[in-house]
């Protein structure tokens, strides 16, 4: 839990892709972390730009401040805690109807609990992880998604 402990700078890294080797079952892909060196505002937020450590790109981070940050990380625990108790009703109404005879030219009342199900399931993942990730910055891609050069990580320990 150390790494989610929120201290005056921010616990994640920006990384610089190095390179990318394609290989047939599998990608590899090298990273060089760099620290965040933007101090937490008091109070909302602050954008800065940095210029990258390996290539001299200017990246533009946002960091948000402990409190702001402690927001988010409650709207994220509570969007994936939602999205888990609607796909464990969902789950639970589907389970009662799979039991059921439907009549003839009734709607079938499973089509639109199985989208429930999915749907809370979906927002109960994206919430958790946020919530999980969530380190009040916004860089160059997150942490769970990136497409390009740059991408915010945690460090490993
Ligand atoms: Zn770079």
């Amino acid at each position: 839990m150390g790494k989610r402990e929120l201290g005056p700078y921010p616990g994640l890294r920006y990384a610089h892709m190095v390179s990318k080797d394609v290989h047939s079952s599998h990608v590899v892909r090298r990273f060089a972390l760099h620290p965040i060196d933007i101090e937490r505002p008091e109070k909302g937020r602050r954008v800065e730009a940095r210029e990258c450590g390996s290539c001299q790109k200017p990246l533009k981070f946002k960091v948000l401040s402990v409190a702001a940050t402690r927001s988010r990380r409650w709207v994220w625990l509570v969007l994936g805690l939602a999205g888990v108790a609607a796909a464990l009703g969902f789950g639970v109404a589907l389970f009662e109807v799979g039991g059921q005879v439907v009549e003839e030219g009734a709607p079938n009342p499973v089509g639109p609990l199985v989208l429930g199900f999915l749907a809370g399931f979906l927002s109960g993942i994206v919430g958790l992880s946020y919530w999980w990730y969530e380190d009040g910055v916004r860089g160059p891609g997150s942490p769970l998604m990136s497409f390009g050069v740059h991408v915010l990580r945690w460090p490993r320990h």
